[in-house]
């Protein structure tokens, strides 16, 4: 179990996978002193992204984001821009600005090029004397160490296009089914580079018609213009974990199903149970009481959020989004975010509903084709259970 691993500091310890949670554990467990081998099945960092634009959430706590990384040790050395303002958009097309008193979210690029945040925190990693394997596809461990795997099933789907443009830098949002069934279409621009995309919750198999649809909706409304645009498209897993340990193993990030239920933001839950796993490794606490006190209570006020917000439909998202007008966005998506006696009331209800609503009625199952079908890539389950 991994208390006898927790006594033995001359062991190497083994990471399976080299995503910003592994790599967050691996850089706080190297710079603890401790010996760290990060296996990766493939041939570099950030091979699931495709230089496509992400946010790092600054609202669900009082502690600015970069600040806390640098708090935790990870450097913030990746291209960054905080984000203070963006526009949303209601499903009748009208535009909420929303500002907030600091930066929303801090917009990163992901992927395996230099400058994304994945590319950053590898160097850190080695830096900090951390051995990376690469095209090291994990089927089991029996060392101790930690599964930091990814997604293993498709829970919400982002799909849409990576392209160069003349347009000013921005941030865009829109709410709206036809656009993004159950989530938020996405347009995110900076320096002549920019993402759009549709992150849909439900209506997988309509994939293709819904990133036109948000294509042509972000043209009319926002100025969307686009050159060499490839196309591109990941999956997120949302779950809430009962121990997050397998074989006695800590489980961190998205392989642990640690998710904003809400709106898919996971790097923040990614590296904070990285560097969770590697507070329980070093000081022989339990992992799963850490967790339990710093993710759960979060992450299950997503897990109702997402309820409230799949009952609200389009015509309620337009009252919520009229009450962030004029008020600072930052401080009305962290009372959003925060649990609350209501989030945990609705909870049990909501956890069994999500499932139910996550049955893509849209698919038979037949005879499909549908790369959703496979709920994600077989191999990356392979080392892993339900934990
Ligand atoms: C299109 C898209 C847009 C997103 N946008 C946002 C956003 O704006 N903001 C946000 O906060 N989050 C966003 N997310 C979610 C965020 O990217 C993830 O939550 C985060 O990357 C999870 O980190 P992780 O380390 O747990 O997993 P990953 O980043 O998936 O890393 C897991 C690693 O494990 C490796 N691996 C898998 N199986 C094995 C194996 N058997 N052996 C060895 N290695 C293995 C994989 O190759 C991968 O490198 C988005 C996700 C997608 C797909």
């Amino acid at each position: 179990m991994m208390g006898d691993a927790l006594h033995r500091r001359d062991e190497v310890l083994t990471i399976v996978g080299a995503g910003p949670a592994g790599l967050s554990c691996a850089i706080a467990l190297a710079r603890a002193g401790r010996a760290v081998v990060v296996r990766e099945r493939q041939p570099g960092v950030g091979h699931r992204f495709h230089g496509d634009f992400q946010g790092i959430e600054n609202w669900s706590d009082e502690v600015d984001v970069l600040d806390e990384m640098e708090q935790a040790g990870l450097r913030t050395d990746f291209d960054h821009q905080g984000f203070a303002s963006g526009t949303a958009f209601d499903s009748r097309g009208r535009a909420h600005v929303l500002r907030g008193s600091r930066a929303l979210f801090y917009l990163v690029r992901r992927g395996p090029q230099s400058g994304t945040l994945d590319h950053a925190l590898l160097c850190q990693a080695v830096q900090a004397g951390v051995e990376v394997r690469f095209r090291d596809n994990v089927r089991s461990v029996d060392d101790p160490g930690v599964l930091a795997a990814g997604p293993r099933v498709a829970d919400v789907i982002a799909a849409g296009y990576v392209f160069d443009t003349d347009m000013p830098d921005g941030a865009w949002l829109a709410l709206d089914d036809r656009l993004a069934p159950q989530g938020h279409a996405y347009l995110l621009v900076h320096r002549g580079r920019g993402t759009v995309a549709s992150c849909m919750f439900s209506g997988f198999k309509e994939q293709a018609h819904h990133v036109a649809a948000t294509v042509d909706f972000l043209i009319a409304h926002a100025g969307l213009v686009m050159r060499d645009a490839p196309p591109f498209g990941g999956y997120g897993n949302v779950r809430v974990a009962r121990a997050a340990l397998q074989g006695g193993h800590p489980v961190i990030g998205e392989q642990a199903g640690f998710q904003d239920a809400l709106a898919g933001f996971g790097i923040r839950y990614a590296m904070r149970s990285g560097l969770l796993a590697a507070r329980a490794l070093l000081g022989g606490q339990d992992y799963r009481v850490l967790w339990r006190r710093e993710l759960l209570p979060a992450i299950r006020a997503g897990v109702a959020n997402r309820f409230v917000y799949a009952v609200l439909g389009d015509t309620g998202r337009w009252a919520v989004l009229a009450r962030l007008d004029d008020v600072d966005a930052v401080a009305a998506l962290r009372r959003l975010y925060r649990p609350t006696l209501i989030s945990s009331a609705l909870f049990p209800l909501a956890r069994v509903l999500r499932r139910r609503a996550l049955r893509d009625r849209s698919c038979d199952h037949q005879g499909c084709r549908c790369v959703w079908c496979t709920h994600g890539d077989a191999a990356a389950s392979s080392c892993v259970g339900d934990t």
